[in-house]
């Protein structure tokens, strides 16, 4: 089975290829930006009307002309897609206009843009820049982003089809319940994720560049000073450190429950929930969204069975008989005692073992569920994870 994937490596570009790419992003912005307006003003061109309207900017503007028709292409591509998904994508809106100071630098090239020749990467324009070639990339990559970090890094990330590895075989099942506390409860306390407090760590140095950004900042308009610009690059570079500990953490953790279970039942956490709430910042900094998308990934191309349970009555529910308490557990209770055959267990391990249990003897209606799905897919409509069964709420049944 082929599966496709993004290989990212760090770029090194020097001053006249900094420039360039600079240049190149400039075009493609005004691109992108024209795009908007023009549906803005109720012309709503499609890809091909776009296309063509390019061809005649290019044959009318030198300065478009300078640049690669690749990239431009790409960025009218990207814009279609963006609209489309702006219509079907719950939660998306229509593309926005990419203003100069807001946005970051990315540029998309094909096969037809981009090649690699004396481990070096050469974009359109005679452009040749040095790669930090960190791990092997495979063979006939089918496109390339070169994009610009908040830090002012570049680099590169591949598209490539490669042949899946195939997961070891194994038997076991795992349930998984996202909690503050502990950032991930699973039925067995060997794989549970703890809080490890990345951003926690390093508040304290966070804040301190942040009143030093305070103290020299000056007037709006006025030009900041070099004091004020070195400050805010130090706090971005403590932030950014945090989040990939962060990152690599949920990618270490996610392999160890994916190489070890055929069935993963999880909690399907809302972070909204808990963005509300008075823990809001340990749960930002436990990046617990982050944790899930890399599970649900990492079991689906290991072709592992991935249910998502709905989080309703989960922690009511005992996981020994199936019943439901009558209150709701407050958050400060800890322990989960059953009425009725007198079950108890820890509050978060109960929870995981009823989603768990929950997964488990639903088999049939994830099925249909995943049926259900497929159809809907048919009808045109784009869903970000279709093919995840997803349980209906335990209260419904
Ligand atoms: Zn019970």
């Amino acid at each position: 089975m082929d599966e496709t994937v993004r290989y990212t490596y760090r770029l090194r570009p020097g001053a006249t290829a900094r420039a360039a790419l600079l240049a190149e992003w400039g075009r493609c912005r005004w691109l992108w930006n024209e795009a908007v307006h023009q549906y803005k003003t109720g012309r709503r061109p499609t890809l091909g009307k776009l296309s063509k309207l390019l061809t005649e900017a290019r044959a009318r503007s030198s300065w478009l002309r300078d640049g690669s028709q690749v990239a431009q292409q790409q960025t009218l591509r990207t814009y279609a897609l963006a609209l489309q998904h702006s219509f079907r994508v719950k939660g998306r809106g229509r593309p926005r206009v990419k203003r100069l100071k807001g946005t970051l630098p990315s540029l998309e090239y094909t096969r037809r843009g981009f090649s690699i020749r004396d481990q070096r990467l050469r974009l359109p324009g005679g452009v040749t820049i040095p790669v930090v070639w960190s791990r092997e990339l495979p063979p006939d990559p089918t496109s390339v982003r070169v994009y610009q970090d908040s830090l002012g890094h570049w680099y590169a990330s591949f598209v490539v089809r490669r042949q899946a590895t195939p997961a070891p075989d194994v038997a076991g099942a795992i349930g998984i319940d996202w909690g503050v506390t502990t950032t991930a409860t699973t039925t067995d306390p060997t794989y549970d994720l703890p809080y490890l407090g990345h951003r926690k760590r390093c508040a304290a140095e966070l804040a301190k560049l942040q009143r030093r950004m305070a103290r020299r900042r000056r007037l709006r308009g006025v030009t900041p000073s070099k004091g004020y610009l070195r400050a805010k690059r130090q706090a971005a570079k403590v932030a950014k450190k945090a989040a990939r500990q962060n990152t690599h953490d949920a990618r270490v953790w996610a392999k160890k429950i994916v190489d070890n279970h055929a069935t993963i039942a999880i909690e399907d956490f809302k972070p909204k929930f808990l963005a509300k709430s008075r823990m809001a910042r340990k749960a930002a900094d436990a990046a617990i969204g982050a944790a899930k998308r890399e599970l649900v990934d990492r079991g689906r191309r290991a072709g592992r069975k991935v249910v998502l349970v709905p989080p309703a009555y989960t922690t009511m529910t005992c996981s020994q008989c199936g019943t439901r308490a009558k209150h709701r557990l407050g958050l400060d209770i800890r322990v989960f005692r059953c009425d009725t055959c007198g079950h108890t267990a820890c509050r978060d391990r109960n929870a995981a073992r009823t989603i768990l249990a929950t997964a488990e003897r639903d088999r049939a209606g994830a099925d249909d569920v995943r049926h259900a799905i497929t159809s809907f897919r048919n009808g045109g409509r784009v869903r970000s994870e279709p093919e995840i069964p997803r349980l209906p709420a335990m209260g419904r049944r």
